[in-house]
């Protein structure tokens, strides 16, 4: 981090100002021309507050010359992390192929869609039973009961699951599901992150609706500062202007995170565009980008969904996008 001083700056306002910061364990290399004074700060910048230092009176302006994230941060770990979720591994050349319905609504339902995804190819069941719902009067989520349900499929299918956790007070109810999701809404729910972080559990985190590719690296740190090193990003669609599709792909997002982290990379190709005919071509673009996985919505039935039926894809849709995802990955090695 570098930090230039106004004009002026008396020797004895700069050397107070040094001493500020190297009492945060920060070296400082003082470079003093004739027009300015540039501070070099060396070190765990991380804690430093840069809008802080950016106020004080005698500071011109302050720029980062590395990343405030350091545990998903590539640099320090130039190997793709692998994440293992049983027999599925995820990241590093091994695709995760999550396919299901939005909401798990009945036995019957979550049954007939998991063994269906699985015969196309699914290697993971996804589900939700906590959900986060824009209206308090639309379908909540089976909860408790879903979660059980969920626990029926792995045991008929054996694909290990994935669902969202809303609130920690329910982390006990996950102890047999394999993949805990963070939601969009909460990428940011800063206390739920540091606990996920005290798990072993591997957790999903999806993009916030409004959120930069900065940001989500820095609630990956909340989680693996806790311990917990076993996180997949998932990039689901941002807020722009446009409104045709719920959200717009940011395919970019791919590139980029895998540029700034180690860490796996899986694209919803669903919740991003919010139309069942808009799924595949973006699953298939996402897996030519080199994403690590794609996380789509099934549904037995989906004019009948309780949630998100219009961007669900039928099992014999999903099947025929899982043939074309393998030719683009072949296409692609
Ligand atoms: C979901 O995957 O069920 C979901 C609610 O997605 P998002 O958090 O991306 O909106
Ligand atoms: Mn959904």
């Amino acid at each position: 981090m570098i930090a230039i001083l106004k004009n002026g700056t008396t020797d004895e306002q700069t050397a107070h100002l040094v001493s500020w910061l190297k009492q945060m364990n920060l070296d400082v290399h003082i470079s003093k021309g004739a027009e300015m004074t540039v501070l070099g700060l060396i070190g765990d910048t991380s804690r430093v507050d840069m809008e802080l230092l950016s106020s004080l009176e005698i500071v011109s302006s302050v720029k980062r010359v590395s990343e405030p994230f350091k545990q998903a941060n590539r640099k320090f770990h130039p190997n793709d992390s692998i994440i293992q979720i049983g027999n599925v591994k995820i990241g590093g050349g091994y695709f995760a192929m999550i396919a299901g319905p939005c909401s798990v609504e009945s036995e019957e339902q979550i049954i007939e869609v998991a063994q269906a995804v699985k015969e196309s190819g699914a290697n993971i069941l996804r589900g939700g039973a906590f959900k986060p719902r824009t209206s308090p009067y639309a379908f909540q989520g089976m909860k408790e009961a879903g979660i059980r349900l969920l626990l029926k499929a792995k045991e008929a299918t054996g694909l290990p699951i994935v669902t969202e956790i809303m609130n920690i007070s329910a982390l006990d109810l996950f102890t047999d599901v394999d993949i805990i999701q963070v939601g969009a809404r909460n990428m940011q729910n800063f206390d739920l992150l540091k606990e996920l972080g005290k798990t072993d559990k591997p957790i999903l985190l999806k993009r916030g609706l409004a959120n930069t590719l900065q940001e989500l690296l820095m609630s990956v740190e909340y989680i693996m500062s806790e311990g917990n090193e076993n996180v997949i990003l998932c990039e689901r669609g941002i807020r722009t202007f446009e409104t045709y599709t719920r959200n717009t792909l940011d395919l970019s997002a791919v590139s980029v995170l895998h540029e700034l982290s180690h860490l796996p990379v899986v694209v919803d190709p669903s919740h991003a565009t919010g139309k069942s005919r808009l799924v595949p071509p973006m699953a298939m673009a996402a897996t030519a980008a080199g994403a690590d996985g794609i996380m789509v919505e099934v549904h037995n039935n989906p004019s009948c969904a309780l949630c998100d039926g219009a961007q669900s894809l039928t099992p014999a849709q999903f099947d025929d996008l899982s043939h074309r995802i393998r030719k683009v990955r072949e296409a692609i090695v």
